[in-house]
């Protein structure tokens, strides 16, 4: 063809070095090509940065046809992993890409090696019942929240772009279909690890956890225990940003967590509104198993997992020490960074965890907005903080100015914290009725117009953006609540 891009000139090299292990890890294949004259709804020029790609290469037709599946990605190695895992705590055997894709490798110009896959391109031998579709409500969703959590600072997967597949999708009704291009350092879970130690090919777990060393942790050359104690440690500190930043990911299966300590597999999760700390956000979750305030015990709960799976490689009380240090790691973290929300820098320790504790049971009791609350601590000039902050806590306005006031008194010697405060409380956080507006507008208009501007606050959530404050604001009451299914 004439007069389009080349991906291969366009885009950092690629390097398949997971298509380089032994077949028992993978089955290589081509995209199914879902759909029918796709339609690229959005692409993201951050994201796009991170393999060496050219922007202009987003308008080029060719650029839809890849990441659809319906052109080979030059010097591409397609293949759908294989793993297991737990979910919902029992075993559930084995599960694998049944609708992703691992388009190819690719080395950037920092030397970083980057996975591109696609999400929604039809079956493979994983797919078990389902259909290796995904729709564009959840992809649209996955876009922006892998992007608002890069804009927040905490580890994830990223989004490339979303293409419309012109082809309904059944779920609970017709839906539109999508294909959603996710980047990731890897996409190598728990339950990769699993997978391997439970068929009892033992040499497979110790290949991955080499490949999962040389790749990514070079440091842990030659250390099994210490590289565990890594992973230990990078999950504490993403649950830890998670707690700090009210999202509740909905359902951490263990094939759904990140051997790197990435978010991984956007499905039902929620930002907080109202401060709730048992939020369910997960429609199908009946047990509130991964309720918000239970996510840092499941993250245990998945290391013990993991832990088991590497018990041939690692001395059982090697492991043990590890998943120890798991409880502290997590609270230190948690600590600081609530420490940094209310601008706290001088310790005092006690006192400082008192003062924590009781606005977050304030919030509790007054179902005060979870954003909003520590934003307004952060923000003065938006209102006179003894006024107008109080209102957040509805019927407990009096407590809370009480609470104001020591809070107040106890920051006196700080000085002025509020840049700093608001370098690290965001105005702008993915609330579902958010999301709802970019994909009602996406599926209903044809309009990528608001998924655009949601994804540009999302992406500098720490900044003001006037004009845009409604996208700031709390749910319509008909909104609250909003429980996410599943189905996606
Ligand atoms: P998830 O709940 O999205 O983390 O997926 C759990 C498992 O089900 C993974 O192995 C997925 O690949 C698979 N899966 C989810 N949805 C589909 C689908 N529509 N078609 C095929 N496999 C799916
Ligand atoms: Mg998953």
């Amino acid at each position: 063809m004439d007069n389009v891009v080349d991906l291969g000139s366009f885009a950092a090299a690629t390097e398949n070095a997971f298509a380089l292990l032994p077949g028992d890890f993978y089955t290589k294949m081509p995209p199914e090509a879902v759909g029918v004259k796709p339609r690229l709804v959005h692409a993201n020029a951050k994201a796009a940065a991170l393999i060496g790609l050219d922007p202009k290469s987003f308008n080029d037709p060719v650029f839809t046809e890849i990441f659809t599946g319906h052109r080979p990605y030059p010097g591409g190695e397609p293949l759908a992993m294989v793993y297991s895992g737990h979910q919902f705590g029992a075993w559930a055997g084995q599960l694998g890409d049944g609708r992703a894709l691992l388009l190819a490798q690719v080395r950037n110009a920092a030397g970083e090696l980057w996975d591109v896959q696609l999400k929604g391109s039809g079956k493979t031998p994983y797919s078990r019942f389902g259909d290796g579709r995904a729709v564009m409500r959840s992809s649209i969703r996955e876009y922006l929240c892998s992007e608002a959590m890069a804009g927040l600072g905490i580890s994830t997967t990223r989004a490339l772009a979303i293409i419309a597949t012109n082809e309904q999708v059944h779920r609970e009704t017709p839906e539109p279909g999508a294909v959603i291009t996710r980047l990731a350092r890897s996409h190598i879970r728990f339950g990769h690890f699993e997978h391997f130690h439970h068929n009892g090919k033992h040499d497979l777990v110790r290949l991955l956890a080499d490949h999962v060393i040389t790749g990514y942790m070079p440091e842990y050359k030659d250390d099994h225990a210490a590289w565990f104690g890594e992973v230990v440690s990078r999950t504490a500190h993403l649950i830890a940003a998670w707690q700090a930043a009210g999202f509740a990911h909905g359902v951490m299966n263990t094939d759904n967590m990140s051997i790197l300590g990435l978010t991984l597999d956007y499905g039902p999760f929620g930002f907080l509104d109202a401060y709730e700390p048992g939020l369910i956000c997960n429609h199908s979750d009946d047990t509130g198993r991964y309720a918000f305030d239970m996510q840092p015990a499941i993250a245990h709960w998945n290391l013990r997992a993991l832990a088991l799976a590497l018990s041939s490689l690692i001395p059982t009380d090697t492991l043990i020490k590890a998943l120890d240090t798991y409880e502290s790691i997590f609270r230190s973290r948690y600590r600081a960074l609530m420490r940094a929300k209310l601008g706290m820098v001088e310790d005092r320790t006690r006192d400082d965890d008192k003062l924590i504790a009781e606005l977050l049971t304030l919030m509790d009791r007054a179902r005060a907005d979870y954003t909003l609350t520590f934003r307004g601590l952060s923000d003065p000039g938006e209102g006179s903080l003894m006024t107008s902050w109080p209102l957040l806590f509805a019927a407990e306005h009096v407590a809370a100015v009480n609470w104001l006031a020591r809070y107040r008194a106890r920051m006196e010697s700080e000085g002025d914290r509020c840049p700093a405060m608001a370098a690290v409380n965001p105005k702008y956080v993915l609330r579902n009725w958010v999301a709802e507006v970019a994909i009602r507008a996406v599926e209903d208009q044809g309009d990528p117009g608001p998924l655009d501007r949601i994804l540009r606050l999302l992406q500098s959530p720490y900044d003001p953006h006037p004009g845009f404050e409604a996208f700031a604001a709390p749910p319509a009451p008909e909104f609250g609540g909003l429980c996410v299914s599943c189905s996606s």
